[in-house]
């Protein structure tokens, strides 16, 4: 249409780029100026990596354990440290520990003494248990069924000595995850929440809260179905069905699977993603039904100490735990750690045929 004569053209709003900023203008400037040209890399200290590029510049970074959520108070502790014996340059890793950019080796022990006096572990590299991976949980997602990142706090108090030191046969990743179905990821050790009853449905909301159909296209085994209910649109799960897998609750808040007694917490085994030495794998159950018991989670803790310190007395250098679970089988790894073998370790679903080998008790 052609603009009437004196109405002034409005100006298109500029669209706002959200995402990621470049990273390269935060880069410590010897990194800018030798990215990908690096030699090689060494780690002098346990905590400390130590690269030297074809230019002959060479960079230590400095690896500080974090309890993971940081406020305000420790973010300006943290940069405090950096700025007074550092030089001004932090990332965070993939696990939430901070990492300390500097250019000579003599300001890698002050800085170092400056973190542990503030209660900050530095740690992490080599054949350590590096930090806990972990899940959102309830600051950032409205579905979590524990606090991970609570469970990832207690036991890494628990592991201190493991994560400044290496020790271990190999590197040990642990994971935490907060539901069954989203985020976590493969860990060598995998602490993941198991429901064990099927949700319980507030009819009174279904119809007001839930689009039924994305509910029901939700469920892995079909198991939801649309109903009336009290003269009401809801919906009726199959509980034969039902694996509780929690799948349903996300799009649908009143279908309540989290539970305080039921929603329990579970152990898994072996996974990587690493290829070296052997392919990638899938990790498997092997302690079920512990309770989701805060704020320490004690049973959880023990499990995992004694899954771990098996590892470190049995392995053979350079073996992951999935490795060394190979090498040594199923049966023998039960009897080493003395986990009880149960019920809840043979996948009877009647999808099994597809996912035997993901479970313990048999490999074809
Ligand atoms: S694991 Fe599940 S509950 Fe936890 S943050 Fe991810 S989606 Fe949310
Ligand atoms: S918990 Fe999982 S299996 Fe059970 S009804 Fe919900 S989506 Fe289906």
């Amino acid at each position: 249409m052609a603009q009437a004569q004196g109405v002034e053209k409005k100006q298109m709003r500029t669209p706002i780029e959200s995402g990621c900023p470049d990273g390269m203008q935060y880069m410590h400037p010897l990194m800018v100026k030798n990215f990908g040209n690096w030699k090689y890399h060494d780690r002098p200290r346990p905590g400390v990596l130590h690269h030297v590029a074809y230019s002959g510049d060479e960079i230590w970074t400095v690896r500080v354990g974090t309890q993971r959520q940081l406020g305000p108070y420790e973010i300006n502790l943290l940069c405090d440290i950096v700025d007074k014996y550092g030089e001004g340059h932090v990332r965070f890793t993939i696990r939430s520990n901070l990492e300390v950019m500097v250019s000579k080796w003599e300001k890698v022990g002050p800085l170092i003494q400056a973190f542990n006096d503030a209660g900050y572990p530095v740690g992490g590299t080599g054949n350590s248990v590096t930090m806990i991976s972990h899940t959102q949980g309830w600051l950032h997602c409205d579905i979590p069924a524990t606090d991970a990142s609570g469970v990832v706090k207690s036991l890494m108090d628990e592991l201190y000595e493991e994560f400044i030191k290496e020790e271990m046969p190999n590197r040990v990743h642990i994971t935490t995850s907060c539901c069954q179905i989203n985020c976590g990821g493969q860990g060598d050790i995998a602490i993941n929440i198991q429901h064990t009853k099927p949700p319980k449905i507030n009819h009174d909301l279904v119809a007001n809260v839930c689009e039924r159909p994305s509910v029901v296209a939700r469920c892995p085994v079909a198991a939801i179905r649309p109903a009336i209910v009290n003269g009401k649109p809801s919906l009726e799960v199959d509980e034969k069905k039902c694996i509780c897998c929690g799948a349903c609750y996300p799009p649908c808040p009143p279908m309540q699977i989290n539970d305080p007694e039921h929603s329990k917490l579970a152990i898994w085994v072996g996974g990587k993603n690493s290829n070296a030495r052997s392919k990638p794998m899938f990790q498997k159950l092997v302690a079920a039904g512990l309770p989701n018991n805060p704020p320490r989670w004690p049973e959880v803790a023990a499990v995992v100490k004694k899954i771990l310190y098996t590892y470190k007395k049995d392995a053979r250098d350079w073996e992951r735990v999935g490795d060394w679970v190979e090498r040594i089988g199923w049966p023998r790894f039960f009897e080493l750690t003395g986990l009880p073998f149960t019920k809840f370790h043979i996948d009877n679903w009647r999808g099994a045929r597809n996912s035997l080998n993901a479970s313990a008790h048999i490999r074809f």
